[in-house]
């Protein structure tokens, strides 16, 4: 297949705090070896650009206020599944920039944060996909723990802008970008905002991670990104606002349910 091909994005992997949790052996094996084999592929063909789809999950549960790419990784033990995720994908990240350094194959690695949008299936963890879905459904709206952890959200459609326009940029070669939205939500918040915007009478349910995930569960308490190399790159990063996001997502359920 990579035959005559010019560009790779390297999307696949096993994604999903719920498939981590529940198959770890399935989120390892998919994530490390297909990577090998296209970047073995990508640098023995005439590939002239390998992007490399990696995550917000390999920073762990690093504190501080924003993350930079540069910053420490800060992975869990490995008695707790849910870092397998993030060590995979800090491997294909290492392996990837070895790629650039040893074979000159001109990759460039994006790390997502929170992606949301029409379309997306909650199955996997997903929080605003699963929040809309309950609250179109009568309630409740399922908060694990006490809901003060902090995401930042970006539409589907902004990441992919900026993913096409890091793959267009010949200085992004070599590097790593975090690609996200920096508006930041406690997740107990989000509830309240889908819930307002759906149906005020739905209630919030408090389930203890134990009850969602089993044992052995960490969450990362606070992730957002600090995005000015993006922008510095390619004179844009996700802007729409959260309000804006859950419009778009909630309408588009509304017609699939
Ligand atoms: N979460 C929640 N209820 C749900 C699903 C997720 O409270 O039904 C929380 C989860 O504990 C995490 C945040 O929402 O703190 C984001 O979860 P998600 O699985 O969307 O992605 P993550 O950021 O953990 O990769």
């Amino acid at each position: 297949m990579v035959h005559g091909v010019d560009i790779i994005y390297h999307l696949a992997a096993a994604v999903g705090v719920k498939l981590v949790a529940d198959d770890p052996v399935r989120t390892i094996e998919t994530n490390i070896y297909p990577t090998e084999q296209l970047l073995r592929l990508a640098a023995q063909g005439n590939v002239r650009k390998f992007f490399l789809a990696s995550t917000s999950e390999v920073y762990g549960k690093r504190p501080g206020d924003a993350w930079s790419e540069d910053d420490d990784l800060h992975l869990g033990p490995t008695s707790r599944p849910r870092w397998a995720y993030g060590c995979s994908k800090a491997i294909g990240e290492f392996l990837t920039l070895a790629y650039y350094q040893k074979y000159g194959l001109g990759v460039t690695v994006g790390r997502f944060f929170n992606v949301v949008g029409p379309r997306q299936v909650g199955n996997y963890g997903m929080v605003v996909s699963r929040f809309a879905e309950a609250a179109l459904n009568g309630g409740p709206v399922t908060v694990y723990d006490d809901g003060s952890q902090v995401r930042c959200f970006g539409h589907v459609q902004e990441m992919t802008r900026c993913l096409n326009a890091l793959v267009q940029e010949d200085s992004a070669t070599g590097r790593v970008f975090n690609i996200g939205s920096d508006q930041a939500i406690s997740i107990l918040d989000l509830a309240h905002v889908v819930i307002e915007k759906v149906d005020p009478s739905v209630k919030v349910e408090f389930v203890a991670y134990h009850d969602a995930y089993g044992d052995n569960f960490e969450d990362v308490q606070r992730r957002v990104p600090n995005t000015d190399r993006l922008y510095q790159a390619i004179g844009m990063r996700p802007t729409m606002t959260l309000d804006g996001i859950l419009d778009d997502i909630i309408a588009w359920k509304k017609q699939t349910l």
